[in-house]
């Protein structure tokens, strides 16, 4: 089909995520047609820079050829084996018990699922599960983070607490609540150390309220990814997990984004020695080559549910659960991560990726830098002391994203001015300079418009640049 009649049969057929739909209607799609290592090709020709990992996924980088390999060969031995019925797969055996020997060490048995949304789902289901098996019925309610994401399935979105997740879905439930999150930038604490008692206090305060008896889990993602790219402090994570530990109630890590050397180590949870009672994993570990996701739980919670009605089946399933090509991708994918230097390159290059995104901090526009290994994101800001924000009707963030499209380079333009960037794990020094390059132009180029200056103007006097 040539490329026109593709953006009509798209806006016509083709049902987008999280999207207006009437806007996508108006826009057109745009089509992408080739990427390799970093860089993606759309289908007017242009070279794009992606510095966003596709959607914060493709930590390997495009054009992979050893994975590719991989799930040739896989395909060509066995393209699909159930899990039902007692069935399973090499390449699925395996990349479960290469998971169980990465991850923290509470973590001993894996469900394979299709994405974050159903992991997170999935951890759901199985903690209800567990709580009612072992004789503990009233834990039912849940606790996540304001700002938070945890994906769109129908329980799942519930404890995202991002407004359109929301409107119109009947959600959040009456038994899914949300804290304050640990956003340093915006908080009203004077150092790290009141951030975190804060967070905790505020955890703690949650519980007692519902009462400890009601309260089955709290989730947090170790660095709020789809909420704005939050870095709680360093400790933070430790602290919220050894409060769930006195309050008796299970602690949940979505390392759906942080996973897989994002933030450097192979999970945000290795860097403060956070065991988790579940995990949700996805993204990086397929690298987007094929879908794939897991949640791996504890032997404690695995044999609740297990011993709970001796020869009654466990009611949870996927036809693609552990399916062996994503599996056998998954495998390559953790060879790359480790043989094949990517984590040790990610770690090198993210004093570069730190540096880049704090020089932004003179640019008049930039109020924040913010970012942990290859996790980072700037807040733009209307005025630097009152750290105000924007008149929505500015449109910035679209802006952004088309100004920095027409400088060839594609990150994340969030709706309230807040730019994420998930570089691949695979960036070369000279790409991490080209980023930066054509990131400085793009916020240029968007400060040269009369309104976006006069909004400074308006708010901070005289700009000088
Ligand atoms: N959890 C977190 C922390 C995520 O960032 C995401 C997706 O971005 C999900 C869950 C949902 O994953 P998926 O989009 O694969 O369903």
């Amino acid at each position: 089909m040539p490329n026109s009649s593709l953006i009509e049969a798209d806006r016509r057929h083709l049902i987008h995520p999280v999207i207006n739909y009437r806007a996508h209607e108006a826009r057109g799609v745009t089509v992408l047609e080739s990427a390799s290592g970093s860089f993606l090709r759309d289908a007017d020709g242009n070279e794009l820079l992606d510095a966003f990992s596709g959607l914060w996924c493709v930590n390997v980088g495009y054009g992979q050829q050893s994975i590719v390999e991989a799930a040739t060969a896989q395909m060509n031995r066995l393209p699909y084996a159930t899990g039902y019925f007692h069935f399973g797969s090499a390449p699925a055996i395996e990349l479960a018990a290469k998971l169980v020997e990465l991850s923290p060490a509470s973590l001993q048995h894996v469900y394979f699922t299709l994405g974050g949304s159903d992991a997170v789902d999935s951890a759901l289901r199985f903690i209800t599960h567990y709580f009612n098996a072992t004789g503990r019925p009233s834990k039912k309610h849940f606790i996540a983070l304001q700002r938070g994401y945890h994906g769109s399935s129908a329980i799942g979105s519930g404890l995202t607490a991002l407004p359109a997740f929301h409107r119109h879905f009947d959600l959040p439930l009456p038994t899914q609540h949300h804290i304050p999150s640990p956003y340093a930038y915006r908080s009203e604490f004077a150092n790290d150390g009141a951030l975190i008692a804060a967070s905790v206090a505020a955890l703690e305060a949650k519980v007692a309220a519902l009462g400890a008896d009601n309260v089955a889990a709290f989730f947090c993602e170790p660095i709020q990814g789809s909420g704005g790219v939050i870095v709680p402090p360093v400790g933070w994570l430790k602290a919220m997990r050894d409060a769930c530990r006195k309050l008796g109630i299970l602690f949940v890590a979505d390392e759906v984004i942080t996973g897989f050397g994002r933030t450097g180590p192979l999970f945000a949870c290795e860097a403060e020695n956070v065991e988790p009672d579940l995990m949700t994993v996805a993204k990086g570990l397929t690298s987007g080559y094929a879908p794939m996701g897991a949640v791996l739980m504890s032997h404690e919670i695995y044999e609740g549910i297990a011993d709970a009605d001796p020869g009654a089946i466990v009611g949870h399933g996927h036809t693609y659960s552990a399916h062996p090509v994503s599996a056998a991708i998954g495998l390559e994918v953790m060879r790359l991560y480790h043989e094949g230097g990517l984590l040790a390159n990610a770690a090198a290059l993210a004093p570069r990726f730190a540096r880049g995104l704090d020089a932004l901090l003179a640019h008049p526009l930039v109020g924040d830098s913010r970012h942990r290994g290859l996790l980072g994101a700037l807040e733009l800001v209307s005025d630097k002391d009152s750290k105000a924000g924007f008149d929505p009707s500015l449109k910035l963030s679209d802006r952004i994203a088309s100004a920095a499209y027409r400088n060839k380079l594609v990150f994340r333009a969030f709706g309230d001015n807040i730019l994420g960037f998930a570089p691949a794990l695979s960036y070369t020094a000279a790409e991490f300079d080209l980023l930066f390059e054509r990131l400085e132009k793009t916020l240029d180029d968007v400060l040269a418009a009369p309104d976006v200056r006069a909004a400074l103007d308006h708010r901070a006097g005289v700009i000088a640049c």
